[in-house]
């Protein structure tokens, strides 16, 4: 049997369990997939009694995406690069911890092609500068994005933000330019090609908040996108607000799905089969409109 699961405090909300429910029953695996909520004193003892229940895969969620680092015997690429594991796959009977990050991934899954085929032309305005804003300014940097303009409103987090994001420069070879603003005075939006917000401003229950107001909106040019990671509620007020002044707008509900899709490939060694992905996607879906309402 396919025993997975997900680590974290608190898991109340978390849609991971009807994400990956769905898959092993489109796919007809015999498996379960279990919510696990530890402390972070409890973590360092947790891991290798998974490793000795058979636990084939783990995904990892606050607060443990960054302590759980040092308690595997391999991170990725991407995970070294992000600061923080998402997803543990146990090999040789648990002998083995690998830690991955599929929130770059992600990320990179659900930007629309049309989107991801401009970065190389585009100055992109990231708001917020927590754990999902790393994923987000490696992915675009991989992609080639031009310039990236971070709208913080703690200064040492821009400044740790930027160091991060030349250790990425470097890895994958790219010459993103890179500049800050408080997200408390920023300027007219007319020199970027599009939005993307990390903060939890708009997030269920508190879905009257926006980051931006239409006035500031109003001088984005026109034909830009505006992406909010936030998938619950699906329409943020952000995304109302941009989709009224006509601009492309991209929610976090494919996001989420292919940080779990990029998973469970990880833990089943085999790409997921395209069909199966828009059942998942409605599923996930159903759960949000449930959960937000
Ligand atoms: P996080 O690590 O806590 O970072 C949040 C960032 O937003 C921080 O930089 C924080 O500022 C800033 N912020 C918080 N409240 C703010 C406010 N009132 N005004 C201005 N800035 C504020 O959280 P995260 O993990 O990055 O997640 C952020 C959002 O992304 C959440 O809504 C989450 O649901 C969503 N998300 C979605 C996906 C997906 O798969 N779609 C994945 C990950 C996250 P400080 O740095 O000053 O504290």
């Amino acid at each position: 049997m396919l025993k997975l699961g997900i680590i974290g405090q608190p898991l109340t909300h978390s849609l991971s369990p009807v994400l990956h429910a769905t898959l092993m029953h489109l796919l007809k695996l015999d498996g379960e997939y279990r919510k696990y909520e530890l402390k972070p004193a409890e973590l360092a003892g947790a891991i290798p009694a998974f490793a000795k229940d058979g636990i084939r895969g783990l995904n990892v969620t606050i607060p443990h995406k960054v302590t759980v680092m040092s308690l595997m015997d391999w991170l990725s690429p991407e995970a070294e690069l992000a600061g923080a594991v998402n997803t543990i796959v146990f090999e040789q009977d648990g002998a083995h911890k690998k830690g991955y990050n599929t929130d770059i991934t992600g990320f990179m899954r659900g930007l629309p092609a049309a989107i991801l085929d401009r970065l190389p032309e585009s100055n992109v305005l990231v708001l917020g500068a927590g754990g999902s804003a790393r994923a987000v300014i490696t992915g675009l940097i991989q992609a080639g994005c031009a310039a990236i303009t971070l709208a913080v409103r703690d200064p040492n987090k821009a400044v740790a933000l930027l160091s991060h994001a030349e250790v990425i420069k470097q890895a994958y070879r790219q010459n993103t330019q890179m500049a800050t603003f408080s997200l408390h005075s920023l300027p007219s939006l007319e020199g970027f090609n599009g939005i993307i917000n990390t903060t939890p401003l708009g997030m269920w229950p508190d879905v009257a908040q926006s980051p931006l107001t239409p006035i500031q909106l109003e001088t984005l040019p026109a034909g830009s996108f505006v992406y909010d990671l936030i998938y619950r509620p699906t329409e943020t007020r952000l995304l109302q607000d941009a989709a009224a002044l006509g601009y492309h707008t991209i929610n976090g509900l494919d996001m989420l799905l292919y940080q779990g899709i990029s998973a469970f490939e990880l833990w089943q060694a085999a790409p997921v089969p395209d069909e199966v992905i828009a059942p998942v996607r409605q599923q996930l879906l159903n759960a949000v409109n449930t959960t937000a309402s």
